[in-house]
């Protein structure tokens, strides 16, 4: 009986990999498509709110990915696995590319607040990056200070001289630059000083639980008043509850994204969105 159960673990256990050497072979294959296809990814649009003046300041292009055998891939997933292919390279280029078409259709619709683009390590990385994301723009026709790149700790923490070089140009080009997912790196703070950022982003593991554990209420309350110190504005991410924008507009948080105000969209439905706002502040 032990044998026999100790055989089903192993099956079960082989099982699994099978499965998930056959998810990775399909997701590889796929991927590679969609890059050489271009058409199956599509950006959502997810709004950032001033607290203060409960405007919309701008917005976060996040990806998204349609692919008919594996349905809506996300990009928790395949972010991930196109960074360990090198794949990123090309798929960050059509990110980009998708995002400057969006970005006409919006300021032709008079929607002119900048958009924030994740960037990826590995590109940033890139000896190429600064040029190849300014030839895009400039293809584009666009100007630099039109967007907002969010960068992570694990981005911009590793003592080299070129990342505060290249911080500094982007920073010369006019992009506003974030620092996304704060407080999850183990990082020292004195780079804050250091780098040129505009933004800390808080992340929502903070967020998630500052109504009910006064210990992450204080942990947000201390990083806002040293963003605020330090000549940077501050922006919680993931904030789904009433309670939480009361609480964090009242620790002076600048702006406020997640779900509370609306789940990343398409394009149209961020104009949708966008329209709406209006005529309610107008409403008012
Ligand atoms: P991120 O940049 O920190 O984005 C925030 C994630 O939280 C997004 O997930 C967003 O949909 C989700 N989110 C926003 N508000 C709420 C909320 O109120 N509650 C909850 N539970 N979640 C919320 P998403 O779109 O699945 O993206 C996950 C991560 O994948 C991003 O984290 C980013 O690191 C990466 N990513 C997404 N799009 C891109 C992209 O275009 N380029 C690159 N390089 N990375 C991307
Ligand atoms: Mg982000
Ligand atoms: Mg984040
Ligand atoms: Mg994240």
């Amino acid at each position: 009986y032990a044998k026999d159960h100790g055989k089903n673990q192993f099956s079960f256990y082989f099982d699994d990999l099978k499965t998930d050497a056959k998810r990775t072979f399909t997701l590889d294959s796929e991927l590679r498509k969609a890059i050489s296809n271009k058409n199956e990814f599509e950006i959502y649009y997810q709004p950032k709110v001033n607290y203060q003046k409960q405007q919309i300041i701008g917005m976060e292009a996040l990806v998204r990915w349609h692919n008919e055998i594996l349905g809506n891939v996300s990009p928790g997933e395949f972010i991930p696995y196109a960074e360990e292919t090198g794949l990123i390279i090309p798929l960050s280029e059509i990110i980009l590319e998708k995002v400057c078409l969006d970005a006409h259709e919006l300021i032709g619709n008079g929607y002119k607040m900048p958009i924030a683009i994740n960037i990826s390590s590995i590109h940033f990385h890139q000896p190429n990056f600064i040029t190849s994301i300014q030839q895009i723009l400039e293809r584009n026709n666009l100007p630099a200070n039109h967007f907002e790149l969010e960068l992570t700790e694990r981005t911009i923490m590793n003592n080299e001289k070129e990342t505060t070089r290249k911080l500094i140009l982007l920073k010369h080009m006019g992009f506003k630059l974030s620092l996304d997912d704060f407080g999850t790196g183990y990082s020292s703070l004195s780079y804050l000083v250091e780098f040129p950022l505009d933004c800390l982003k808080i992340d929502q593991s903070f967020i998630k639980q500052i109504c009910s554990v006064s210990d992450k209420q204080a942990i947000v309350h201390a990083i806002i008043q040293m963003a605020h110190r330090l000549q940077m504005s501050v922006i919680a991410e993931g904030v789904e509850q009433r309670d939480q924008v009361k609480l964090l507009g009242e620790m002076d948080c600048d702006m406020i994204q997640g779900y509370y105000y609306s789940k990343p969209v398409p394009l149209d439905e961020i104009m949708e969105f966008l329209e709406f706002w209006e005529l309610e502040i107008e409403g008012k």
